[in-house]
């Protein structure tokens, strides 16, 4: 790393930290191509690959010369980005270095167990296969938590997908949730005509998708759509921005879902080009990267402006299986959003999810605290899909089985799902207000004044601000519940929300 030895201190750590960001994108690009196009024999070989880069990453970050560099930078002092990146690198370094690199290992070595061990329990819909996974990553969890000095272990969990959040604020965000959202599910159910249903063919669907991705602002100069079981997407460097969907004849997700990693995508694209290959340059955290792609999955693709619009082209991709919905988009939409309380997180409407989590999080809480006994998980799941969605759950493969996160130790992940669902209601609100004309241009297909606003209030700041003062700058106050149950109250009503 010929890295300038001249220059000050905040000089010196941005040329030692660029090699180590280089290496993070070489990460993402080949895990696009594993999910992607890599032959499954390919497997073992890439894992090593992705295994390599990854020490070469944590090697690079817990080097003395970064604890050296920031404490010089500090000592010179810094303002503006340098700032901003001498706190962020810190944070990072400071969390690095409280957790035994034994530890570290042992997680790893868990959650690659984990994940298979849960994979095959979960085909086997056995549980009881899967519980010394679960027993072992807890523990792990347990004492990852112990290296931290917080109110309780969960904050010390929470802070790796959601920094500077708490528990207990994420408990006084979901308290009025748990309280309302009960009510207005049933309401909407009431009111919503149900999914539409195949057979939609899927070439139709391929054009469909290709046409509202060129109407929300993908460019083939620099975009890429490819397949994957799992939709994701991930952005290899300045100008390379890849996403993925998923096709299915049986359903219209492939619509919704390429909407959402648009919305993820576009967030990594818009920041500030200033921050490239620096830690600055990502998204803040993944409750306002979960907000970007909500934005534009439930209030652009539930948006009926929008659809008048789109809706004439689309329906003619898709053919002889959308007919029925007539040649004006209102009753398509209103199925394509139906509200329907469910078994399954990922297929959940945007009025239901936040229950889904809801429960996770109270599992999470009473697992960790040890006033949950594993064996009991099951039992507690099940009584808690009946008490928050009204659903009986027939199996635990589509029950306490269906998520992957458990099985790779990822606690506290989940909240940040339905923070970013509530996020996105407030960041619509206030970019609704900034844009007196917004349905006009949604329906005209202008979408850059509405990607140029996000760039300007959310994107453009990256890790600059802390994720609390992006919520700030974009909406001007911190979280709050209140615009996603007025969306939620209007669904109630029969309206679909915008
Ligand atoms: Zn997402």
């Amino acid at each position: 790393m010929g890295a300038a030895a001249t220059g000050s201190a905040a000089e010196r750590l941005r040329a030692r930290l660029a090699p180590l960001s280089d290496l993070a994108r070489v990460l993402q690009l080949l895990e696009y191509d594993q999910e992607t196009a890599m032959p499954r024999s390919g497997a073992a070989a890439r894992a090593q690959q992705s295994a390599t880069i990854s020490g070469l990453l944590h090697e690079g970050m817990i080097h003395p010369e970064i604890a050296e560099l920031l404490d010089a930078a500090e000592d010179e002092g810094v303002d503006g980005d340098d700032a901003a990146l001498v706190r962020e690198v810190r944070r990072e370094a400071d969390k690095a270095r409280r957790v035994p690199t034994d530890l570290v290992r042992e997680m790893s070595m868990a959650s690659s167990a984990g994940q298979d061990g849960w994979a095959r329990a979960r085909d086997d819909d056995d549980f009881a296969a899967f519980l010394p996974f679960l027993r072992h990553n807890l523990e792990l969890r347990r004492q990852y938590a112990a290296c931290f000095e917080v109110d309780e272990p969960y904050d010390a969990l929470l802070d790796d997908f959601e920094p500077g959040m708490r528990a207990a604020e994420v408990r006084a965000v979901f308290g009025p949730l748990r309280d309302k959202l009960p009510a207005l599910i049933a309401s909407a159910g009431e009111r919503s005509p149900g999914v539409p249903t195949g057979p939609f063919a899927l070439g139709g669907q391929r054009r469909a998708v290709e046409l509202l991705l060129a109407r929300v602002g993908f460019d083939r100069e620099s975009w890429l759509l490819g397949e994957s079981v799992h939709p994701f997407c991930v952005t290899p460097g300045r100008g390379d921005n890849r996403m993925t969907t998923r096709f299915s004849e049986s359903s219209l997700e492939s619509i919704l879902s390429c909407l959402h990693e648009f919305g993820h995508a576009l967030y990594e694209a818009q920041i500030d080009p200033a921050l490239d290959r620096t830690p600055l340059g990502m998204g803040v955290s993944m409750s306002v990267h979960e907000s970007q792609s909500r934005l534009w999955e439930v209030f652009v693709g539930g948006s009926i402006a929008f659809w008048r619009g789109a809706w004439p082209d689309v329906r003619e991709a898709l053919g002889s299986s959308v007919q029925g919905w007539g040649d004006q988009p209102e009753s398509f939409v209103r199925a394509l959003m139906s509200v329907q309380p469910s078994l399954i997180r990922v297929d959940a409407d945007p009025v239901t999810y936040p229950m889904h989590i809801v429960l996770r999080f109270e599992l999470e809480q009473a697992m960790l605290a040890g006033d949950l006994a594993l064996e009991d998980l099951p039992g507690a799941w099940n009584d808690g899909m009946r008490d928050l969605l009204g659903v009986t759950v027939p199996d635990d493969r589509r029950g306490v089985l269906q998520d992957v996160h458990w099985s790779i130790g990822a606690f506290g992940y989940f909240p940040t799902y339905a923070l970013g669902t509530l996020l996105a209601a407030q960041i619509w609100e206030a970019a609704r207000a900034g844009l007196p004309d917004l349905d006009a241009q949604l329906e005209a297909g202008d979408l850059a004044p509405l990607r140029g606003w996000l760039a300007e209030h959310v994107h453009s700041h990256g890790r600059r601000l802390t994720p609390r003062e992006v919520i700030r700058a974009a909406t001007g106050r911190d979280l709050d519940a209140g615009p996603y149950l007025a969306y939620a109250r209007s669904r109630a009503e029969g309206s679909l929300g915008q």
